[in-house]
């Protein structure tokens, strides 16, 4: 942890404080801002200067475990921020218990996830954020940086909007670099695509970057499928995947086989479209932690436009749909 409560009840942020106080602070009594247990300075050489509690009875408001690609980009978005907000790092919200990596002004929480955590602790901090009046915005570290597939886990760390469809935030501190991977889609084979953006660490208003996923664009994502779906399917029932003999199963149930589909007109879609089994099951709305609109009315302008190879954010297939209603 970066802060501490001094002898006279001020907050004491380290990356505020001029380094020739260091060894005066380290004589200090220092305590947790949450538990209020006491803390002491670790001035080593490996880590940068942080607190931590000195009874090993664990608090559960400040993460003692960080490592040290957290502390430097929460380091280094704080300095970022700084430039043009107001911002606080590691502020402790009594209502909530809970203690942002960032505040900016007082109502956007930035949490830099670097490692993963259950999903349902997810879903309660980000619902407790939500519900106390707090936006969340998670941003991953390298350990959850999105490749080949999605997983369930990071599914519940998308976000969406009618100009960049499902978006992902990633962190890359060797490169110092923020990446926006936007318009996700996935295809049958489960291989994930999208369009990817990137900004240099302190270049610009961090808040305006932040927004990008909502400013207007005429970007589209082509995909041109390397491998047959055909040939996929067969070997994946062959392989007796668990997956798909699961799906295969829902086609005998309902008098079909998946092997003899001939044309799945649907090969690419966003991310959380059931297509395969949605002649059977109707539009299943997936779960998705950090998105409150309905997903389901992007999944029918989707399913109605019906193409090939170039896929758009969400309003565009929505300006279709009304203007084929019209
Ligand atoms: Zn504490």
């Amino acid at each position: 942890m970066l802060v501490a409560l001094n002898e006279t009840e001020n907050i004491v942020n380290l990356l505020e404080l001029n380094p020739t106080y260091l060894a005066d602070l380290a004589r200090q009594f220092l305590r947790c801002p949450a538990c209020k247990s006491q803390v002491r300075l670790k001035n080593g050489r490996i880590k940068t200067p942080h607190f931590a509690h000195v009874s090993l009875a664990t608090c559960q408001y400040y993460s003692e475990n960080e490592s040290l690609q957290h502390l430097t980009l929460k380091k280094r978005l704080y300095h970022w921020f700084k430039q043009t907000e107001q911002v606080e790092i590691e502020h402790f919200l009594p209502d909530l218990q809970q203690t942002p990596d960032l505040l900016v002004n007082k109502t956007l929480a930035i949490e830099i996830q670097c490692s993963h955590l259950s999903i349902q602790r997810l879903r309660e901090r980000t619902e407790m954020y939500r519900a106390n009046g707090y936006t969340v915005l998670w941003l991953m570290g390298k350990d959850l940086w999105l490749d080949e597939n999605m997983t369930e886990f990071k599914r519940q760390l998308l976000y969406l909007t009618q100009n960049a469809g499902f978006y992902y935030w990633e962190l890359d501190l060797q490169r110092e670099k923020l990446r926006l991977k936007y318009l996700c889609h996935e295809d049958l084979t489960g291989r994930l695509h999208h369009l990817q953006r990137e900004f240099d660490f302190d270049s610009g208003c961090l808040l305006q970057v932040l927004r990008t996923p909502f400013a207007s664009t005429s970007e589209k994502l082509i995909v041109q499928l390397s491998q047959d779906i055909q040939t996929f399917i067969t070997r994946q029932l062959y392989y007796q995947s668990p997956k798909w003999l699961k799906i295969q199963e829902k086609y005998y149930q309902n008098g079909r086989n998946l092997m003899t589909v001939k044309n799945f007109p649907i090969k690419v879609y966003p991310i959380g479209l059931n297509v395969l089994t949605r002649q059977f099951e109707g539009v299943i709305k997936p779960e998705f932690c950090q998105i409150t609109n309905d997903v389901s009315v992007y999944y029918n302008h989707f399913i109605a436009y019906l193409q090939d190879e170039t896929f758009y954010p969400p309003g565009f297939y929505a300006k279709v749909a009304k203007k084929r209603d019209a």
